[in-house]
This record gives C-alpha cells, sequence and structure tokens, in this order.
C-alpha cells in the first residue's frame, strides 16, 4: 500500500526549508505504486505535483489544496547494463554519477554535486560545468495523466535550456536510460573530487536554498548582473542574496516564501534598471 501523510509540511520536502503543509502527499515506492497512485488521482480528477528532492522549489507558505506525489528517495532502484545505467526517477543524482565511477563509465562527473533527483533534473535538463542531461539521457519512461506507460526519445524531450517536454505535457517520469562511455575509474573520481572543491568554494551549500536562482540572461551571467548592481548580500527578513555567490538566494533561518519573493523581484528590478535585462527565475514557484 502506497504511504499517504496529510496536511503534510512542505518545508520537510524542500532544500530552502520553506513550503507550508500540503492536502496529502503520496510516497509510492514502485513503477506499479507509481502508476496505480495515477490512474486513482486522476480518477478522483486531481492532477498532483510530483516531486523529487524539492531542490528546485519555492513553496507558498500557506495550507495548499494540493496531492503531492514523491519520488525520492523510495522510488530509485539503479541498474547498470554495459555502457548504459537504467535508472528510476526517485534516484539521486549524487548516487547515480557514483554507480557510474564504479563501474568506470565516464559522462555524468558533472551531475554528482547536483543535490536533485533523475526526475527533477531531466524536467528541469539540468547541468553544470558544461554538461547536462540532454547530453547523456537515451530515453525516458514516463506516466501520462492517466497512468499509462510512454517512451521518449532523447529527441522527443526536447531539452533546451533548463528545459524539457515534460514542462509542457505534465507526464510524469517514472525511469531513464542514462548513456555513458568507457572511462577510467580513477579520472573519473578526480575529476568529481575536483568539480565538488569548485561547488564548495563558489557555493553557499551550508544554507538552504535551491541553487541558482535565474536562468543565465542572453548576454551575461546573471549573479555578475546581481554582483554589479551591488545586491551581494541584499536581504528581505531571512531571505538574503548570498554573500558567496551573488546567484544564489539563501534562507539565513527563519525566512518566510513572501521574504525570497521579495528579495527575487527586487533583484529583478534593480537588474533590469541597470543592464535592461529580464532575468527569469530559475526556482518553480508553488503557490
Ligand atoms: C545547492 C544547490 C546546487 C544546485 N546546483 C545546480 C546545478 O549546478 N545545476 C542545475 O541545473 N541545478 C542545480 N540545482 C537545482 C536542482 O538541484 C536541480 O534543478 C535538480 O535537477 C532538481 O531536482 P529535484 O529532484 O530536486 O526536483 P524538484 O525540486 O523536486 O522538482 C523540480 C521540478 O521537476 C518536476 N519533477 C520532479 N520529479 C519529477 C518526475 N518524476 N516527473 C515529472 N516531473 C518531475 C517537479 O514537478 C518540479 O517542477 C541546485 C540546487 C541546490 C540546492
Amino acid at each position: 500500500m502506497t504511504e499517504i501523510k496529510y496536511n503534510e509540511p512542505m518545508r520537510n520536502h524542500t532544500s530552502f526549508k520553506i513550503g507550508g503543509p500540503v492536502s496529502e502527499m503520496w510516497f509510492p515506492k514502485s513503477d506499479t505504486e507509481l502508476q496505480d497512485t495515477l490512474a486513482l488521482l486522476h480518477n478522483r480528477g486531481v492532477s498532483p505535483l510530483v516531486i523529487g528532492r524539492g531542490t528546485n522549489l519555492l513553496v507558498s507558505d500557506s495550507p495548499l489544496d494540493i496531492v503531492v506525489v514523491k519520488t525520492y528517495p523510495e522510488l530509485a532502484k539503479t541498474e547498470v547494463r554495459g555502457n548504459e545505467i537504467y535508472a528510476r526517477s526517485g534516484a539521486a543524482l549524487s548516487a547515480i554519477a557514483a554507480l557510474a565511477r564504479d563501474n568506470s563509465l565516464t559522462g555524468f562527473e558533472f551531475a554528482h554535486g547536483i543535490p536533485g533527483s533523475l526526475g527533477g533534473a531531466i524536467f528541469m535538463n539540468a547541468g553544470a560545468y558544461g554538461g547536462d542531461m540532454a547530453g547523456v539521457t537515451a530515453h525516458v519512461y514516463a506516466f501520462d495523466s492517466g497512468g499509462e506507460l510512454l517512451g521518449f526519445t532523447n529527441e522527443q524531450c526536447g531539452f533546451s535550456y533548463r528545459h524539457s517536454v515534460f514542462s509542457v505535457t505534465g507526464d510524469v517520469i517514472l525511469a531513464a536510460k542514462i548513456q555513458l562511455e568507457r572511462g577510467d575509474a580513477d579520472e573519473i573520481a578526480a575529476k568529481m573530487r575536483d568539480l565538488a572543491e569548485r561547488r564548495r568554494e563558489s557555493q553557499p551549500l551550508d544554507l538552504p536554498g535551491a541553487g541558482s536562482a535565474f536562468k543565465r540572461p542572453k548576454n551575461g551571467f546573471a549573479a555578475q548582473m546581481i554582483d554589479e548592481a551591488g545586491l551581494r548580500g541584499y536581504r528581505v527578513g531571512d531571505a538574503a542574496v548570498s554573500d558567496k555567490h551573488a546567484g544564489f538566494i539563501v534562507n539565513l533561518g527563519g525566512a518566510t516564501c513572501d521574504d525570497v519573493l521579495r528579495v527575487i523581484e527586487h533583484v529583478r528590478s534593480e537588474v533590469f534598471k541597470r543592464f535592461g535585462v529580464e532575468l527569469e527565475p530559475e526556482i518553480r514557484m508553488i503557490k
């Protein structure tokens, strides 16, 4: 039986540590449980919000009358077949990267430090240090809203910068086939260590947040513009532009959703005044 929690606070499921209670949260543990959950909700006329590790979400503090289906950490089976890794959507990217390294498979090192799940990463086409999910995803298996299984080739995923077709269709990602290449386990491990060190040096990993707050604009870098607009450290309540990386907004303790939204709006308006650039939030808002 799929576990369900009622009036579950979203702050317990987001890396921002922000978010009020949602009416129901379901925790499917297998392909069948996910399929049955979706079919059941569909019959009730409910479109759930499917989440992984909640590392790209800003959720309202007010109670939300929505149903959340959470894939992480239960729906996380992984399997290596030759140069491919088959993983369920709730698998952590760090776990898939470690599995790739242990099997001398290269190509997934970029994702090791991204704190999300496979499903969230495919949905967002997450990327870092020159790699992205579009570059390694060979096939995606997803359920439509009624629980029918669909298959997507890489081209059918419609990947572009921090975007995939799944943000348009609302299909629920069940699993994916990750295509990698043979490599040297020591070199792979060294690259992962190097990237982790670069993250530790440049990102506020000790504070709750949701990664880069804004997408990269066409010309230039969001963090640089925010910095040059003098907004490093800009604070509303307990939400602030990080002192360490101006592209990150962090929760200094008791930040509310509204605090974060006000920081976002101020940053957007100041950057627009100074550079004429409209920054687009990368964080997904659930209000
Ligand atoms: C410290 C830090 C560093 C970060 N660094 C990076 C980085 O370098 N690069 C980068 O791209 N991102 C980065 N992020 C953002 C985030 O980790 C990624 O976007 C990640 O891929 C989100 O995965 P998730 O499982 O947390 O998704 P969630 O936050 O749970 O969800 C994100 C979106 O995906 C959807 N979704 C989740 N699972 C499914 C599913 N199974 N089927 C359909 N839709 C689904 C959700 O509905 C939501 O719209 C960082 C975040 C933090 C906190």
